[in-house]
C-alpha cells in the first residue's frame, strides 16, 4: 500500500498512470487531499465509484496517530504524534490574535546536542519523511477545522516555522520536498514568505535555502562569540561564527527580495547575557540585516543552566534596540502544557511509567 501524502506532483502522476488513469486525475486528487483534507476515497465525489475502489486497493492517505493533544489556557495547542514504526514527535500550534504559526518537527530526536535544549538530550533516531512532515500540518488543520484551505487573510494556521524537534537542514531533501507540497497553490497553499526555517548553523546548506526555496531564515545563534558558542552548541566547532555569518550574507545576497534573518538568542544566566555580550552581538552581525528574538530560558529537569532575570533580558534588549535592531523578548507560550521543545514527549512517558 502506498501513502499518497508526501508524493510530489510528478510522483503522483506516475501512480495515476500506473493504474491506467488520465493525468488530470492528479489535479483532482491533489485538491481532495490538500485543499479539502479528505482522507477517505469514498468521499471524493468527483471520482467515479470504480476509480475510488481502484484507489482503495493500492493507496491510502495517511495521518499520524495522535497520542495526546493538549490545549493551553493561552490557546497554544500541542500534539504528541506517533508514526507507523512507533516513533514519536511533537507539533505545536502557537496562536496570535487573528493568525498563528504551526511549529513542525523534521527529525525524531536530534543529533546536534545543543546543551540548553531538551530535545538534544533525547538522542537522534531518524529523519522524518516528506509525508511525515506535511502530515503534521494536516493534523493541525484537522484539529482546527481549517478545511478546505481558506483564503489567506482568514486563516488561523497562517504560518509555519520549522523549529520543532530536529535540525531541518540535516534532513534537507525531505524538507525541500515537504515545503514544495505545502506551498503548492492548489492545496495547502502556504506562501513561502510565511515559512521560516530555523537552523543551528549548518552553514554550507544555508545559501541553498535562498536558491531552492526562498523561505525565511532563522539562526539559533545564542552566543556572541566562538568561545561561548563552542560551550553550548557543538555545531560551532564545525562551522564557527565567521563561517556562519558569511553563509548568512550569501543567503541574503541570493534572496530575490529583502529578507531579514531572525537571530534567536536564548538568555542563559551568567553565560551569554552580559551587556558586553550584547555589544559583541552588534559587532558580529555588522553587514547583515537581522532582527533578534530574545528567548527567556525555560529550564527542564537536569539542565545545567538557569534563566536570566527579566531585568537582565530587558537591559540586553535595550542595548540592541539602541543600535537600531529589533530585539523583542519572546513571550513564553503554553507553559502549562510543556510547550518547550521535547518536553511533552518526556513528560508523557514519565507519567506512563508512574501510572
Ligand atoms: S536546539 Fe534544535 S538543533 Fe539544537 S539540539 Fe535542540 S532541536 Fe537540535
Amino acid at each position: 500500500m502506498i501513502d499518497l501524502v508526501g508524493l510530489s506532483r510528478e510522483e503522483l502522476l506516475a501512480e495515476v498512470l500506473s493504474i491506467g488513469e488520465k493525468p488530470f486525475r492528479v489535479k483532482q486528487l491533489w485538491h481532495w487531499i490538500y485543499n479539502k483534507g479528505v482522507t477517505d476515497f469514498s468521499k471524493m465525489s468527483s471520482l467515479a465509484k470504480p476509480l475510488q475502489k481502484k484507489l482503495l486497493e493500492k493507496y491510502f492517505i495517511s495521518r499520524p496517530y495522535i497520542v495526546t493533544e493538549r490545549n493551553s489556557a493561552d490557546r497554544t495547542r500541542k500534539w504528541l504524534l506517533r508514526f507507523k514504526d512507533g516513533k514519536e514527535i511533537e507539533t505545536v500550534y502557537i496562536p496570535e490574535k487573528d493568525r498563528g504559526a504551526v511549529c513542525l518537527s523534521t527529525q525524531v530526536g536530534c543529533q546536534m546536542g545543543c546543551r540548553f535544549c531538551h530535545t538534544g538530550t533525547q538522542g537522534f533516531q531518524r529523519n522524518l519523511s516528506a509525508s511525515e512532515i506535511v502530515s503534521q500540518f494536516m493534523i493541525a488543520r484537522d484539529s482546527c477545522g481549517e478545511w478546505p484551505t481558506p483564503v489567506d487573510e482568514t486563516r488561523y494556521l497562517s504560518n509555519i516555522v520549522f523549529m520543532g524537534m530536529g535540525e531541518p537542514l540535516n534532513n534537507y531533501d525531505n524538507l525541500v520536498k515537504a515545503i514544495r507540497i505545502i506551498t503548492d497553490g492548489d492545496g495547502l497553499a502556504i506562501s513561502k514568505r510565511k515559512i521560516t526555517i530555523s537552523t543551528s548553523g549548518i552553514a554550507d546548506k544555508i545559501p541553498s535555502l535562498a536558491k531552492d526555496l526562498g523561505v525565511k531564515l532563522a539562526i539559533s545563534l545564542h552566543a556572541p562569540n566562538d568561545t561561548i558558542r563552542n560551550q553550548i552548541m557543538p555545531i560551532n566547532k564545525k562551522y564557527p561564527l565567521p563561517v556562519l555569518i558569511s553563509a548568512c550574507k550569501e543567503y541574503q545576497h541570493l534572496c530575490e527580495r529583502r529578507q531579514y534573518i531572525t537571530m534567536e538568542y536564548v538568555m542563559l544566566k551568567g553565560i551569554n547575557d552580559s551587556p558586553e555580550n550584547a555589544h559583541e552581538l552588534i559587532q558580529l552581525v555588522q553587514g547583515l540585516e537581522v532582527k533578534f528574538n530574545l528567548i527567556p530560558f525555560n529550564p527542564w529537569d537536569g539542565c545545567p543552566f538557569r534563566p536570566s532575570s527579566q531585568k537582565t533580558i530587558q537591559q540586553f534588549s535595550k542595548i540592541l534596540e539602541n543600535a537600531y535592531f529589533a530585539a523583542p523578548i519572546r513571550q513564553s507560550r503554553g507553559q502549562d502544557i510543556m510547550a518547550a521543545c521535547g518536553q511533552l514527549k518526556s513528560i508523557f512517558h514519565q507519567q506512563k511509567k508512574i501510572s
